[in-house]
């Protein structure tokens, strides 16, 4: 495949952007190889700087359900645009997408925009700890909640893929109120409560993982740790920032069939554009600013493109459920296409997958926690990415990352991904 104007892209990048790269995972460092600089992309198709085709298993991290350039939001993106791109105002687009997101989550009385998925977990906590008094935080090992100061410890996503113990600019007394405990690992979280029974404001989860792979809970865990939160006053945050609208209308609360206090949104109710948002039950809801005290603001939030790309997105998935149905179809024809050909191969391997998150992990022991997700061959993840990219197939260039389905993938795309699992597979045998 002839990569030469992303080479020289990247060259010219890494002399005025740290590493070439807006966000680190995008470098490729740790599956080694040049970073493919996107031109553009249609449905399931991304189109690189020299004009190759991949289908895309990133979906832009998750918010691309329906694929790329989807025809009603770049319409409706056109439109806005001619009424000015920011007020810094309230707007009827901003009543009217709380409400349609309020129509569709469980336990959402009130709905703050932000601009980010960081922002919007920064913002869940902060009003945790200034509605409970308290200071401190459990999160999952190998959980990514976003790049603020609390949430970079132990943290996945690009943390882990770089293999970062502690992030150096992040304060010791910071790091000290977030306590860590295994993912799935119930006990962990009540000698953690034991041992601190008035300092846990908030209990903060990926419902599913997807940013050490794709994780999911074990049957009573989430129940678990509902429980443990209600019975010690400490609120339980889902981060749904990969999740929401993309496990069900209602993210993993409503699959799940699990409440949480407060839930975090993220890329998914922006269509791509940058948005984020949080929202809970009015009584805790209520402590935000203007309402109450627990400060939270920003000159983008509810910005009118993000708004309208994001109500036209979300009114599609409320207006036509099947497509849940659909996005669930095919990603469980591509879980079978992965066994036969992982089967085949002899590789040890596991797959998780639950709706359209999906991943592969190359190991013998089931992959249920950080530790486990680290355990496996990781290096045989990076050969096989770049097996899958030479032949067209974008896979996020991590083991520690989730794989997202979008609606545009036909099955003949699907059967071309297995043919390239099958191939490169071969190929990594024959290495
Ligand atoms: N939470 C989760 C679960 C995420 O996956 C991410 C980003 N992938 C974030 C929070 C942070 O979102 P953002 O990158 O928009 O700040």
């Amino acid at each position: 495949m002839n990569i030469q104007k992303s080479k020289s892209l990247f060259e010219r990048a890494q002399n005025s952007i740290p590493g070439g790269v807006n966000s680190p995972v995008r470098a490729f460092k740790s599956v080694g190889g040049n970073p493919i600089f996107i031109q553009r992309a249609k449905g399931a198709y991304l189109y690189d700087e020299d004009g190759n085709r991949y289908i895309d298993y990133i979906a832009s991290w998750g918010p691309m359900i329906l694929g790329h350039a989807y025809e009603p939001v770049v319409k409706a993106i056109q439109q806005k645009a001619t009424e000015s791109t920011s007020f810094g105002a309230p707007t009827e687009l901003e009543v009217d997408m709380a409400e349609l997101i309020k129509g569709m989550v469980p336990n959402v009385d009130l709905i703050r925009m932000v601009s980010s998925g960081t922002e919007a977990c920064m913002s869940a906590v902060r009003l945790a700890r200034g509605f409970t008094g308290r200071n401190k935080i459990i999160k999952f090992e190998g959980c990514y909640h976003g790049h603020a100061d609390s949430f970079l410890v132990k943290a996945g996503s690009g943390v882990a893929t770089f293999n970062i113990q502690t992030v150096p600019g992040v304060t010791a007394g910071v790091a000290n109120d977030t306590l860590t405990a295994p993912y799935n690992d119930l006990q962990a979280v009540e000698a953690l409560v034991a041992a601190h029974p008035t300092e846990i404001a908030a209990v903060i989860i990926e419902p599913v993982a997807g940013n050490m792979g794709c994780i999911l809970p074990e049957p009573g865990f989430l129940e678990g740790l509902r429980q443990i939160c209600t019975d010690n006053n400490i609120i339980l945050i889902f981060d749904e920032v990969m999740t929401g609208f993309r496990l069900a209308p209602g993210g993993a609360q409503e699959r799940l069939q699990i409440d949480a206090d407060l839930v975090t949104y993220g890329k998914v109710i922006g269509a791509g554009m940058p948005v984020g948002a949080f929202g809970g039950r009015s009584e805790i809801m209520q402590h935000i600013a203007p309402l109450g005290s627990v400060y939270q603001a920003g000159t983008l939030s509810g910005n009118p493109l993000a708004m309208v790309a994001g109500f036209t997105l979300l009114s599609e998935l409320h207006n036509n459920p099947s497509i849940y149905q659909e996005l669930d179809e095919k990603t469980i024809y591509l879980k079978a296409g992965l066994i036969n050909a992982f089967d085949a191969s002899g590789f040890p391997y596991v797959i998780n997958q639950l709706g359209s998150m999906i991943s592969v992990h190359f190991s013998e022991q089931p992959v249920k926690d950080f530790a486990s997700a680290s355990a496996a061959t990781n290096t045989l993840f990076n050969k096989f990415f770049h097996a899958m990219l030479n032949r067209g197939i974008y896979l996020p260039p991590s083991a520690f990352e989730s794989w997202f389905l979008n609606n545009a993938l036909t099955y003949e795309d699907l059967d071309l991904t297995i043919l390239a699992v099958n191939e490169s597979l071969l190929e990594i045998q024959q290495s």
